[in-house]
């Protein structure tokens, strides 16, 4: 059944104030974007509401599917509207809806009317009553409970009558665009799109840096980091991509520094470097896929070491408490899991030692960095003036 409009319910967005038009405008924005392919609608706010109405034919699960991936929705109630604004006419299309929409009767119910048009000529309470009684007269296995029905039939009178009693649930958090802007290291992993995608789901538009070297890392690996940030793109809106060849820079680290320490070195010129995108791209943090314990490079000390590379910037880790198992679910659920499966070579396992440090001291990887004084400058200039960039959406 196609439903001519949708009441959008959001929950945080409430909480702020004077500010909430905007975060409502933010909202009804990426609604608008993520529902042009599938029909003609209108995304408008209403008596402090945010309603879409449809003007086309439209495919349900496709229409839920895509405003699924917008930030700040809490929950989708389909509507059926009542323009002849007649008690008759209201009470006539409550019982079809009940009929239609549950197709057993077994179950409790309760009426909540609101009467906002103060020219019809029931109360909201009348209105309960009235209501209520028709519906038992309708269908007998019905029954009323007042303080946990099953079934909460909302109707509001306004101009015309909305009825609805289903919710979908939205994703939550908060609109993208509302939060300024971060940009993610992202791997072809399966950690760093989910950290991308926790983050935008606060607000916080996304771009991203990837870190590749060929020919030790595909094509291939490449794309897919730019299928994932397409993938991410579905809530977090379009992302910029910058893709960094980092071969070079990998050989003289190789070549130069204490092999247990390499992932440490690497990881240091990557942050370094993302911070350097962020400030010139005014993204106000970094977001990475760390999670606390996963690897080597991940210990609490190894990770004090490497943020001691980048700052200027908070690093926003939004996967740090989260078991393995508790990403890939997330991952599943946004869609990337499928994809960052896929094999791959990552440029920090190409070069990995077989006894990484898990314990390092921030003087002994500065001093370590030392014998790369003289080597890397140039080498990490060319890295930036040749980066290529890919929007992904
Ligand atoms: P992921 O699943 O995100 O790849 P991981 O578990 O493989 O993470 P590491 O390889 O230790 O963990 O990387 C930690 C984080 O560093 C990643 O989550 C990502 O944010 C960043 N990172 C690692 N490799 C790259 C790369 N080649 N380009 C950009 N960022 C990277
Ligand atoms: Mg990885």
């Amino acid at each position: 059944m196609d439903y001519k409009i949708l009441l959008i319910k959001y929950a945080e967005i409430g909480t702020k104030g004077k500010n909430r038009y905007v975060f409502e405008e933010m909202m009804c924005k990426r609604m608008r974007a993520r529902l042009k392919p599938h029909g003609k609608f209108e995304v408008r706010r209403e008596y402090g509401r945010i309603f879409v109405e449809a003007f086309s034919d439209y495919d349900f699960d496709d229409v839920m599917q895509a405003l699924g991936t917008v930030f700040g929705i809490v929950g989708i109630c389909p509507v059926r509207v009542v323009e002849d604004l007649t008690y008759e006419s209201i009470s006539k299309a409550v019982c079809e809806y009940i009929g239609e929409e549950y197709p057993d009767k077994n179950f409790t119910f309760k009426v909540n009317a609101r009467r906002n048009n103060k020219s019809f000529p029931k109360t909201s309470m009348e209105l309960n009553c009235d209501l209520g009684a028709d519906l038992l007269n309708c269908y007998q296995d019905l029954k009323v409970d007042v303080h946990k029905p099953d079934v909460l039939l909302q109707v509001e009178v306004r101009n015309v009558a909305y009825i609805y009693s289903r919710t979908i649930p939205g994703p939550g958090g908060l609109p993208v665009g509302t939060n300024g802007k971060g940009m993610t290291l992202l791997s072809g992993g399966i950690d760093s799109p989910v950290a991308a995608y926790m983050i935008a789901k606060r607000g916080v538009s996304v771009e991203a840096v990837y870190f590749h070297a060929p020919p030790y890392t595909s094509e291939r690996a490449k794309q897919k980091v730019i299928d994932l940030a397409k993938l991410v793109s579905q809530y977090a809106g379009p992302i910029k991509l910058h893709i960094v060849n980092f071969t070079d820079i990998q050989l003289a680290i190789y070549d130069n520094c204490p092999h247990d320490e390499l992932t440490i070195i690497m990881k240091r010129i990557m942050y370094k470097m993302a911070q350097e995108l962020a400030l010139e791209n005014d993204c106000q943090c970094i977001i990475t896929g760390e999670s606390i314990g996963q690897v080597s490079s991940q210990t609490s000390q190894s990770l004090y070491v490497i943020d001691r590379a980048a700052d200027k910037l908070p690093v926003f880790r939004p996967c740090i408490g989260l078991d393995k198992q508790e990403i890939i679910d997330i991952s599943e659920k946004i869609g990337t899991y499928e994809t960052s499966i896929l094999p791959y070579e990552d440029c920090c396992t190409t070069f990995v030692a077989k006894h990484p440090v898990t314990r390092p001291s921030l003087e002994a990887i500065e001093k370590s960095e030392q014998a790369l004084v003289g080597k890397i400058e140039d080498l990490y200039k060319k890295a930036i003036e040749n980066i290529e960039v890919v929007n992904c959406w």
